[in-house]
């Protein structure tokens, strides 16, 4: 039987909508900064869909857009400056940056309470210990999808491929507060398939498309795909093989239409709730 579709894009526009009456009603104001640097096209496109979300919202974004050649001291600064603004709740430095600058540092520069991404190292160890304010974007939008479906996390075996901060390991950490029992797999696990097709809430999150496959997956499992992959022809793919797995799993998100839009619809959810702390 085929799986049930899981619309992502509904899901999100239904926790836009709640965001949007919430400032609305409250008579908050809320106002993202939103800092890219160079002109990677995917950056650009996730950029321009983050500002069009704040603009349904009722939030005020505000994008600085520096060039490739920015020197480090320059976007310290301008993260500084963002930071001792009120105005600014949410400050956002869209990923990857260029080589030549450090990653880490920047992120370490966000004030931890305007940290929408929830990146900083001090929101990251909120969140193990289950005593967080924001939650990263990307693993909460999937637990909102999983929600959505009405199975049950907990005693549930859950299996998350990737294991990077940004996306697989906090989306463990996330199972795991709901009472899951969470595997994680990467590039070194032995017997992929067989570790995968244990699972009764399958999340991949691995960047390479058509990964995972039927033999994968149980039937019946709820198949989250995290994965955004261009082919060569242009098109959208996930990390999962769609047409395959939707034959024998019991629900699974498309991809585009899936995690994708939740990602945005919680970056929003998080830039109110920011805007509440510092009130
Ligand atoms: P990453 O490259 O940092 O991590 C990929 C992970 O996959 C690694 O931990 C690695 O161990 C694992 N992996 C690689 N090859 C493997 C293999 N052969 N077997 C098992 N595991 C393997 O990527 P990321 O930032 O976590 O992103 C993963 C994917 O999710 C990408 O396609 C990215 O574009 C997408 N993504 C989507 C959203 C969204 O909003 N939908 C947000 C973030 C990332």
């Amino acid at each position: 039987m085929a799986a049930n579709i899981i619309d992502g894009k509904a899901i999100s526009a239904a926790v836009k909508e709640k965001v949007r009456d919430e400032i609305a009603h409250e008579g908050l104001k809320v106002e993202l900064a939103v800092v890219i640097v160079g002109d990677d096209p995917a950056s650009r496109v996730y950029v321009n869909n983050k500002k069009k979300a704040c603009e349904f919202c009722g939030i005020k974004s505000y994008e600085y857009a520096l060039p490739e050649e920015t020197t480090q001291e320059a976007l310290l600064e301008l993260v500084d400056t963002l930071n001792a603004d009120a105005n600014v709740n949410g400050i956002l430095v869209q990923l990857p940056l260029p080589k030549h600058l450090d990653e880490k540092a920047v992120i370490e520069r966000i004030s931890p309470n305007k940290d929408v991404d929830a990146f900083h190292e001090s929101n990251v160890g909120r969140i193990m210990i289950g005593n967080y304010s924001f939650l990263p974007c990307t693993p909460a939008g999937c637990m909102e999808l999983i929600h959505s479906t009405g199975v049950e996390v907990s005693g549930k075996e859950c299996v998350v491929i990737g294991r990077s901060n940004i996306v697989g390991k906090p989306m463990a950490m996330l199972l795991l507060h709901e009472n899951g029992t969470v595997t994680i797999c990467h590039s070194r696990t032995h017997d992929l398939a067989e570790v995968c097709r244990r699972a009764d809430i399958l999340v991949a999150a691995v960047g390479r498309p058509n990964f995972v496959t039927v033999d994968m997956v149980k039937p019946g499992a709820v198949v989250i795909d995290v994965g955004i992959n261009r082919l060569d022809n242009g098109k959208l793919c996930g990390d999962v093989k769609f047409d395959e797995v939707s034959e024998v799993a019991g629900w699974i998100t498309p991809v585009p239409g899936g995690v994708g839009p939740m990602t945005i619809a919680m970056l929003m959810r998080n830039t109110v709730t920011a805007a509440k702390i510092q009130k």
